[in-house]
């Protein structure tokens, strides 16, 4: 059984609609595909619609959005109620404030002779939800500035570039207490790539999961072989579900291929165990 569970839709910033992405993982020989767009359950009934027609089975997700010591760290929330009001308000307010900054950030890639319109921007973002950085970077690659949005991401629009503009993002330890209240399973999302081991260490982890943490992603296309390792050995230790996932955002980021790395079917098993005691709504 293959189970990949962390992918992206249009409805964020995947460049497949969820009805693609949910065929294209079938193609790929998925059997369990968790959508986890970025701050939204938007894309779920699409690709749960998908998922029946095809025998996928589809476990609705999403990737949050969070700060911890002032570093951005996602949080998986898996099967959470997407109805449940402080969760919604949460999401709806890191949505909103992803888009609002949008008009801030093409001034001042403006200021640097960049000339992008939020025209050029909501054009090459068809369908999203909350259009951010990664179509930003999208636009740079539409109006010929740079040849990928991972370099558009990386000149124009990380922490400290010109076009960086800061937005909302909820506590970690809230959005842990928020999955849990709405009858979600938290799982943290490559933890320890990109500086995440600095702050995510052994304590804070040992931390993390006395606040409700049920897992984390081991295998992930941001952890090296070593760094997978290490961290599993840590999981295994603090008895948290190990996940591996994609992280698939179709042709929106370069090396993460469905089922590129996947979940073991006893992870994904203890994570349903606990998602079923945790729930507060049908599943
Ligand atoms: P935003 O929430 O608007 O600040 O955009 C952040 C999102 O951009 C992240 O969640 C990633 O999915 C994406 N992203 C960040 N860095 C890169 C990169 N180097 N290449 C492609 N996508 C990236
Ligand atoms: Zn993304
Ligand atoms: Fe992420
Ligand atoms: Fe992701």
């Amino acid at each position: 059984m293959r189970i990949d569970l962390h992918s992206h839709s249009t409805v964020s910033d995947g460049t497949q609609s969820p009805t693609e992405l949910v065929r294209a993982a079938v193609a790929a020989g998925i059997d369990v595909l968790a959508l986890t767009d970025h701050d939204t359950s938007g894309g779920w009934a699409e690709a749960a619609a998908e998922a029946r027609e095809t025998g996928l089975t589809l476990v609705p997700g999403i990737e949050m959005s969070t700060l911890l010591d002032g570093m951005s760290v996602h949080l998986l929330a898996y099967l959470p109620d997407p109805h449940h009001e402080a969760l919604g308000r949460c999401l709806d307010e890191v949505v909103r404030s992803r888009s609002q900054r949008l008009p801030e950030m093409l001034t001042r890639l403006r200021e640097q002779g960049v000339d992008l319109t939020l025209e050029d921007v909501l054009r090459v973002a068809p369908g999203t939800a909350a259009p951010g950085r990664p179509h930003v970077a999208d636009a740079l690659v539409a109006a010929g500035v740079v040849d990928s949005r991972s370099e558009g991401m990386v000149r124009y629009l990380a922490p400290g570039r010109a076009g960086w503009v800061r937005r909302y993002a909820a506590d970690l330890w809230e959005a842990i207490d928020l999955v849990r209240e709405a009858g979600g399973v938290s799982v943290l999302a490559h933890p320890w790539g990109r500086g995440g081991k600095e702050v995510l260490g052994a304590d804070v982890l040992t931390a993390l999961k006395g606040a409700g943490l049920v897992g984390v992603e081991v295998d992930h296309e941001d952890h090296s072989w070593a760094t997978r390792q290490e961290l599993r050995a840590l999981a295994h230790d603090l008895d948290l579900v190990i996940t591996g996932s994609s992280d698939h955002h179709g042709e929106g980021k370069i090396g993460h291929r469905l089922g590129c790395n996947t979940t073991d079917p006893g992870e994904y098993a203890r994570l349903l165990a606990v998602a079923r005691s945790a729930a507060t709504h049908a599943l």
